[in-house]
């Protein structure tokens, strides 16, 4: 039997209309932007892939969550429930929310992190790399080689270096590496899986060095998904199950649930440790709030306890990696390199390969995000020499990044397929005159997280070789 297609498994109880915008006021909105798609005004955007973070659409059961949300001070019925809910699926003792992941960062690596550490991970996160080194830690990235080529086809190209970090802890010390973290799935290095292998081979390090190991958990769910669609032994076993084992065998995590705990704001901070909670909460306290709503309103927290539930049902994340695939099946089929295979919460289009003409300290890109706008209204995002590379004040001496790549991460339950085959039309259109691009200059930036605020201009002729 032919099989059939993978539908949306809801239907649409509330819409927000979109608006199409002319090319000339695009190219109108993108100078005053400073072609910085974050400097755009939302409503100038049609399609809007800039990130998956907190843009998701709750469910009729979160709205009625919502209503029900316990707004004591102290000790709301609704922090019970969603700490009732991470230790079921987390199985982690402690929990203190957070306004967002970043809050649970800097909690964490305020409280575990002093000056000359070293911590690392498969690949860090901007803000997770940031509150690293804002605390005088350094900020390590361990991918598994196969993770830094991006064409070659890998079921687990999130996996962590297991040599590398052994090879690390041995030349830093052990003491001097108060924790290592594993990013599920591997944002930055394309929204790859991490293999529950790799984990346990992880924890096998950490043990025989006395390290704790942390999750970032933003988005273990799809995570989950990709271990049971590709690692042997857990084909048909439940999401659910395949995560108790994941973080069994972590000390603690991070959460960013504007990922994968379907809510547009919360996070949370969880482990093991009583006496390392105990410090932590004295940092929530002081910054984020009361232990039991840590800078949201109990509203926040019972939306976010069903958001955990409803991201581990079968069809949910069934349809959500399928509608990522459909995106890149079709990027691909028109030539477009993107990283391979399709992530779970995003497409990479790359770049470098792109626009070979385009050397990386031109930011290649920076150009391809401003075409994709310009051609079509859609917002995404450059994850390379911008986001990661770096220029010296006093020099002006530039470092770049290993890749250059463009992200079209899609919101949780927001778009249909129209929409997405919208979108490969575009990207199709620009790729088909990809010859005809230039690169950026930036003019001006401020550092760290220079990527969010950074002015360019278009250059207007080719680098010279
Ligand atoms: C989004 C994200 C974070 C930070 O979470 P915020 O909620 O944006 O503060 C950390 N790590 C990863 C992998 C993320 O994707």
């Amino acid at each position: 039997m032919k099989q059939r297609s993978i539908i949306e498994p809801f239907r649409i109880k509330s819409v927000e209309p979109i608006r199409m915008t002319t090319r000339e006021e695009r190219e109108c909105f993108l100078v005053e932007a400073g072609y910085n798609p974050f400097l755009l005004r939302a409503e100038d955007v049609l399609i809007d892939l800039l990130t998956d973070s907190g843009t998701g659409a709750m469910s009729a059961d979160q709205w009625s969550g919502v209503m029900r949300g316990d707004e004591s001070y102290a000790g709301g019925r609704s922090y019970y429930r969603l700490l009732d809910t991470v230790r079921d699926i987390f199985g982690f003792r402690y929990m203190l929310p957070t306004h967002q992941g970043r809050a649970a960062e800097r909690i964490l690596f305020s409280t575990t992190c002093k000056s000359g550490d070293v911590i690392p991970n498969n690949t860090h996160f901007d803000t997770t790399r940031a509150n690293i080194e804002y605390v005088g830690a350094k900020a390590v990235d361990l991918p598994a080689p196969e993770g830094l080529r991006p064409s070659e086809v890998h079921p687990f190209k999130g996996n962590m270096d297991v040599a590398a970090l052994e090879a690390l802890i041995h030349d830093a010390g052990a003491d001097r590496v108060p924790l290592v973290m594993l990013t599920i799935t591997n944002n930055s290095g394309g929204g790859q899986p991490v293999s529950m292998a790799n984990v346990k081979a992880v924890r096998g390090v950490c043990s025989r060095y006395g390290i704790p190991l942390y999750i970032d958990a933003c988005r273990f769910a799809e995570n989950c998904w990709f271990i049971r669609e590709r690692e042997e032994g857990y084909a048909g076993k439940a999401p659910r199950d395949i995560a108790r084992e994941l973080f069994s065998y972590a000390d603690g995590c991070t959460m960013s649930a504007k990922k994968d705990g379907l809510v547009n704001i919360g996070g949370f901070l969880a482990g093991n440790d009583e006496k390392l909670a105990t410090q932590e909460s004295r940092l929530l306290i002081l910054t984020e709030g009361f232990t039991t709503y840590g800078g949201l309103a109990g509203r926040d927290l019972e939306a976010m306890a069903a958001g955990l539930e409803e991201v581990l049902h079968e069809d949910y994340l069934q349809y959500r990696i399928a509608s990522t695939g459909y995106l890149g099946r079709h990027l691909t089929e028109a030539g477009v390199p993107i990283v391979q295979p399709p992530g779970g919460h995003a497409i990479y289009i790359d770049a470098a390969a792109m626009l070979p003409h385009i050397p990386p300290r031109q930011f290649p890109g920076q150009a391809l995000v401003a075409q994709l706008y310009l051609e079509g209204g859609i917002r995404t995002v450059e994850i390379g020499s911008v986001m990661f590379g770096t220029t010296d004040a006093q020099t002006g001496e530039a470092t770049t990044a290993a890749m250059e790549l463009v992200r079209l991460a899609i919101p949780r339950r927001v778009y249909t397929q129209s929409h997405i085959d919208y979108v490969h039309e575009v990207v199709g259109d620009v790729y088909a005159r990809r010859d005809e691009i230039f690169g950026m200059r930036m003019v001006w930036q401020q550092p760290p997280l220079r990527h969010f605020t950074a002015r360019f201009e278009p250059l207007k002729e080719r680098a010279r070789a």
